[in-house]
């Protein structure tokens, strides 16, 4: 038993007692700076800032074949972001950082899934996601807020008749969950990460469907039972998420996002 009559073996409670299937808090604040997509996406302690700049050309290996828009993503974390002081990334001399890579791969397949990218004019959407602040769900947070600014540059374009076509299929949704002491929890802080079994990040459509699972079990095997339970938590929880977005934006609930 520890001191509080707590018994060892149980759970610690989620920070401000959470239910294992709620997010953290989650917000969206737009024109953070002056680009046409710029969104400080937050869950609970995570700050990402993710900002959209459009360059009206795409890249060499698609110049010439009128195929349409690219959209690529780069993700970074500020030195103070996380405990300890990580080095900014290019300063150390090492290659750059595989997470980094791996995260920015991930972020820029999510919202490339989101975009009809066959009728967009020759242009490229760069997403930088920026984290200001880290405590875990780092990804999921830039994809939600990335989510949001791409949407708002968009309307940037949209503006300036620059888009033939509205070329948003809907606002992609993204979240955590794992398995901590057994038990399936949503939205993983940093605490609760670095005790989960298994960690998995899960990226959905407007409509619900999947985009992309990401996932390992870290510390011991899970059964495909553990994951549908998972899976069907994290749906649900994206659902919550697209209705802040949605809020953000200034969209009714149910409006399809491609809907202007
Ligand atoms: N983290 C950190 N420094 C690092 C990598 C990770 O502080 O270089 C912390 C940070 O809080 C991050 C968490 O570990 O959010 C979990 O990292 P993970 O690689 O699982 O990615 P994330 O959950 O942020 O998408």
């Amino acid at each position: 038993m520890l001191g509080s009559g707590v018994p060892e073996d149980r759970p610690l409670a989620r920070k401000d007692n959470r239910p294992p299937e709620q997010t953290r808090p989650t917000r969206f604040t737009r024109s953070f700076t002056d680009l046409p997509g710029s969104v400080l996406s937050e869950c609970g302690n995570t700050k990402v800032l993710c900002t959209v700049s459009i360059q009206e050309q795409v890249p060499i290996w698609m110049a010439n074949r009128h195929a349409g828009g690219w959209l690529t993503a780069e993700y970074a974390m500020l030195p103070g972001a996380g405990q300890p002081r990580k080095p900014r990334d290019g300063r150390t001399g090492r290659p750059p950082d595989g997470r980094s890579l791996e995260i920015q791969r991930l972020i820029g397949r999510a919202l490339r899934s989101s975009l009809d990218l066959a009728v967009l004019p020759e242009m490229t959407f760069w997403i930088d996601c920026d984290v200001i602040q880290a405590d875990g769900g780092t990804r999921t947070t830039a994809i939600n807020g990335a989510a949001v600014a791409l949407y708002d540059a968009l309307l940037f374009l949209e503006e300036r008749r620059q888009l033939p076509t509205w070329p948003l299929r809907g606002l992609v949704a993204a979240t955590s969950v794992g398995l901590v002491d057994g038990e399936p929890l949503i939205d993983l802080d940093y605490r609760e990460d670095s005790s989960a079994e298994v960690d998995l990040n899960v990226v959905t459509s407007d409509s619900g469907n999947l985009i992309e699972i990401q996932g390992a079990a870290e510390k011991k095997p899970f059964s495909n039972e553990q994951l549908q339970t998972m899976l069907g938590m994290a749906t649900n929880a994206c659902v919550e998420i697209r209705k802040v977005q949605k809020q953000a934006l200034g969209l009714p609930d149910a409006a399809p996002a491609d809907a202007q």
